[in-house]
């Protein structure tokens, strides 16, 4: 494995087993088939994204409550060349299982339907956070979970950092804002650098397009901040400061086959390019190209 000196990219949330069946039509409730396929792979939001990262030649690393037992998802990261050495590890217990999400792929179009279940996986703590040494990190990328007010912690004492080093050690942050059944995460967009925001939660709020998304959710952040909205077959938009809305087109496979962790390959793709040095319109456009390849592949070994 290529042995990186260069300062991190970190992302911060869930690492959870996804185990996955390929059927030849969404199957109807109540019945009994046979699937196409079954395997197992590492999943959870910001573990997909750190892939997206590892894959496209980034230095990264993972932070989140692994499980003890469940090595099967610290060798996967060693695999993939993802640092996940600080990971608090809990114990199993008939409580804490480890996470796992179920899921079933339609092969006639590529959909993914998840059912995840996080089986008591504590939250990770601003107490895990403390011991991460910041100098080492250029970004730190943070996966939006229920664990709001650590996460807001973090944010913090990333902060406090960037106002006491010089300007071109600063860490750049973002946050993806997914999930619409934690609206209390809204209270972090103005604290973080650029915002990852969910066509599900966009769609939510009532937008209908990913321009006015990107619009909308501008009012949210930060002077200076960036948000970046991600859309399905529409390819994504993003917006900062005054500027005008900049989109990019979807990247269309021949077919698609696999749209599990789109998002997060588009997300892990598109800070890669923003920690690389491009502009916002680059990014998004790399972003939608590595998540479009993705698409067009099952899982996500062949994205480099
Ligand atoms: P999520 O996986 O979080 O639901 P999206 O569906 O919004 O995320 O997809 C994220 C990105 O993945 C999109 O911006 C797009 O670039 C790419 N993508 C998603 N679906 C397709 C598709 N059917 N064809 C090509 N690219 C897609």
């Amino acid at each position: 494995m290529e042995q990186h000196t260069s300062r991190r990219v970190l992302c911060v949330g869930l690492c959870c087993a996804d185990i996955i069946n390929v059927c030849d039509h969404y199957p109807k409730e109540d019945t009994d088939q046979r699937s196409a396929d079954y395997y197992w792979q590492r999943g959870g939001n910001a573990s997909n994204s750190s892939s997206a990262l590892a894959l496209l030649g980034a230095n990264v690393e993972f932070l989140g409550t692994l499980v003890r037992g469940r090595e099967f998802l610290t060798d996967d990261f060693a695999a993939y060349g993802i640092h996940a050495d600080q990971c608090p590890v809990s114990e199993e217990s008939p409580d804490v299982k480890g996470a796992v999400a179920v899921i079933v792929i339609n092969r006639q179009n590529g959909s993914r339907t998840i059912m995840a279940a996080i089986n008591h996986v504590p939250e990770l703590k601003m107490e895990h956070f403390q011991n991460i040494q910041l100098h080492n990190y250029k970004w730190i990328h943070f996966e939006g979970r229920q664990n709001i007010d650590e996460i807001e912690k973090m944010i913090q004492r990333v902060q406090e950092y960037n106002t006491s080093c010089n300007t071109d050690q600063r860490i750049s942050t973002s946050l993806e804002f997914e999930k619409p059944r934690l609206p209390g995460l809204g209270r972090l967009l103005d604290q973080v650098d650029y915002v990852f925001v969910s066509k599900d939660l966009a769609v939510s709020r009532g937008y209908q397009n990913k321009e006015e998304a990107a619009r909308g959710f501008m009012h949210s952040c930060r002077p200076g901040g960036t948000v970046i909205c991600a859309w399905g077959d529409d390819g994504a938009a993003a917006k900062t400061g005054s500027d005008d809305v900049i989109t990019s087109l979807v990247y269309s496979p021949k077919t698609v086959v696999d749209t599990l962790a789109a998002g997060d390959t588009f997300n892990g793709a598109t800070i890669f390019a923003l920690s690389s040095g491009l502009d916002v319109g680059g990014a998004i456009r790399f972003g939608c190209m590595v998540a479009g390849t993705k698409c067009g592949m099952v899982g996500n070994k062949g994205i480099k």
